[in-house]
């Protein structure tokens, strides 16, 4: 028994939802809006309850070659370059939670789901397919297309990202995201190009007054991915997303780090800027499923990156949805869908909660900077290790 499922969205939560409902033997039309698949050039950390999920799905050895297994979490002051606090990554976590701690490259974790989708006959892709109309009853999902193509289904997934059409079908009177203030600026480099003391191995974090910054090894280790993520800048547009940035305009809003910050910000030979725009977390479980239309990954729960898990979150989201329809068919998924969204949304609010809390101590100045800096050099590594999210 299968059903005809549609997913709206071909980014990393809509393709590893794709490819997790195919495995179940369902029938998969997934529309994303942009002309051709891709991926933005940027990094992204996946905690060892994103890489478990990835390694059920069948895709331990492709992902294993285009990692970096990190060796450590390191968090540093960042007018001082002082170490404040440690975590072992590398075997550590692997041993410990039964999966690896990896650093990928958007663009190739992207490349490889959309190649596993594709080797399954039963998933269906279609591009410049932007959604703009959905309609509904109790046996039937109908949705069409700007190009005026339409598509009918037993079910519909919004994984269509922070701006999600899907997600007003599920939650009537929605207010639009909130832009949060704060701006990403990333930057990659091939690790070659470093001068060896600037190379990274690990993740390594910067904590500075109203800024952090992140470094960390993708693609094998061969490239270098930086972000640094600053406050009270004026936003713009928020839905400005991948633009053009630069070191001056970066460190006229931040102001210089330390010697060692800011070493590898002048290395960077090129910055994009992202405004960053959350939503507050759901409240109960109709808010992310309601009758056949589910909502995963940002459409359902976007979040500030201050815990590295959005991607995370997505990943979890399809591997539950699939568990939740089993082999169902297109009577049951309205149950399947029910049970999906109580098994998830408390986890996902718990962890976009987690994320602003990390964001504010990340952030911090005058006495709760000291204390942080103190609690970070005594505990470190008991306040880096998550074992509630990894080994959820
Ligand atoms: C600076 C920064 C750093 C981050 N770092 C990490 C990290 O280290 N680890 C981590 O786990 N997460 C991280 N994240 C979060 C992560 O990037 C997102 O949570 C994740 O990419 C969300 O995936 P998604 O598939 O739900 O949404 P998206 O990636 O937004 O994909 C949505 C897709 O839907 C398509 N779409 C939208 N509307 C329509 C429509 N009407 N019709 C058809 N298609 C449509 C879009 O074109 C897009 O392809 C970071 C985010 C930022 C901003």
């Amino acid at each position: 028994m299968a059903a005809n499922i549609i997913v709206a969205g071909g980014g990393i939560g809509g393709l590893a939802t794709a490819l997790a409902l195919a495995l179940q033997g369902h029938r998969i039309e997934l529309l994303e809006q942009a002309p051709a698949f891709t991926e933005i050039g940027a990094g992204v950390q996946l905690g060892p309850n994103a890489t478990r999920r990835l390694l059920a799905l069948g895709l331990g050895k492709p992902l294993a070659a285009i990692a970096a297994k990190p060796d450590a979490l390191t968090v540093r002051s960042a007018a001082s370059n002082a170490v404040l606090g440690r975590m072992p990554l590398g075997s550590a976590v692997e041993h410990r939670y039964r999966a690896p701690y990896y650093c990928v490259h958007r663009a190739d974790l992207h490349a490889l789901l959309l190649k596993a989708v594709r080797a399954r006959k039963q998933v269906t892709l279609s591009t410049g397919a932007r959604i703009v109309d959905v309609r509904r009853d109790d046996n039937f999902v109908c949705v069409a297309s700007a190009d005026a193509r339409a598509w009918e289904g037993d079910a519909l997934v919004g994984a269509d990202g922070l701006w999600s059409l899907v997600r007003h079908q599920v939650i009537e009177a929605d207010a639009p995201p909130r832009a949060t203030g704060h701006m990403a600026w990333r930057a990659t480099v091939a690790q070659q190009a470093l001068p060896v003391a600037l190379r990274c191995h690990g993740v390594e974090v910067w904590l500075g007054p109203r800024l952090h910054a992140v470094a960390y090894p993708v693609r094998g280790g061969r490239l270098l991915n930086v972000v640094v993520i600053a406050e009270s800048i004026p936003t713009g547009d928020v839905r400005d997303w991948d633009q053009a940035g630069s070191l001056a305009a970066l460190q006229q809003a931040t102001g210089r780090s330390g010697a060692g910050l800011q070493a590898l910000l002048e290395a960077m030979p090129a910055w994009r800027t992202w405004t960053l725009s959350d939503r507050p977390p759901l409240k109960s479980a109709d808010q992310m499923a309601s009758g056949r239309i589910a909502l995963l990954g940002d459409a359902a729960h976007p979040m500030l990156p201050y815990l590295a898990q959005g991607a995370g979150m997505a990943i979890e989201d399809a591997v539950a949805l699939a568990q939740a329809l089993g082999s169902t068919d297109a009577a049951g998924v309205p149950q399947a869908f029910a049970r999906y969204a109580a098994e998830r949304w408390q986890r996902n609010a718990r962890v976009q909660s987690r994320a602003q809390r990390n964001g504010t101590i990340f952030h911090a100045t005058g006495p709760v900077r000291v204390g942080r800096d103190v609690a970070m050099r005594m505990l470190g590594k008991v306040l880096l290790d998550q074992p509630w999210l990894y080994k959820g």
